[in-house]
């Protein structure tokens, strides 16, 4: 059960404060790649904006993890203003440990938010967290990211046979 997807959101923006609050989140722990921002892009969409203000507004604490490179992570998390761990190794687990630390929560209180199945999702699961997983928002760069992918439908095929539902 560590790849099956807990939730699937439509997109990041799709994640409401009330979904967080009926199921007692109040830390993110956010991938960028994909799932902030397009594969390695530092463009921040206006909903995108509007969504991490919400969040902030809600009382939730937000952080970056990342397995991409300081350079590329840098830059969008300054332009968002949260703190990052960038060459996070996920789905391993020291990441997210950090990650913890610097949100100041129990992990009963963490998600991890990520769009990918074989990274964010076994990340979470490993660390005994859920994970709101989002459909990725454009396509991948490397070579890597793009072969874990065909893997994927599988997963997510799972999700919706055991009644799992799309939020939108
Ligand atoms: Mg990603």
């Amino acid at each position: 059960m560590l790849l099956t997807p807990d939730y699937i959101f439509k997109s990041i923006e799709c994640i409401s404060p009330d979904f967080l609050r009926e199921k007692g989140i109040t830390a993110l722990v956010l991938d960028v790649d994909n799932t902030l921002t397009g594969d390695f892009s530092q463009t921040l969409e206006p909903s995108v904006q509007k969504w991490l203000d919400t969040m902030r507004g809600a009382g939730i604490s937000l952080t970056i993890v990342s397995n991409n490179t300081a350079e590329r992570v840098r830059p969008f998390a300054e332009k968002v203003g949260l703190d990052f761990v960038p060459l996070a190794a996920k789905p391993l687990p020291p990441g997210l440990m950090v990650a913890r630390r610097r949100l100041g929560v129990p992990r009963r209180r963490m998600a991890m938010v990520g769009d990918q199945i074989f990274t964010d999702r076994l990340a979470a699961g490993l660390y005994g967290i859920p994970c709101l997983y989002t459909m990725p928002r454009g396509g991948d760069h490397q070579k890597g990211v793009q072969f874990k992918r065909k893997f994927e439908p599988f997963w997510i095929a799972r999700y919706y046979q055991k009644g799992g539902r799309l939020y939108e």
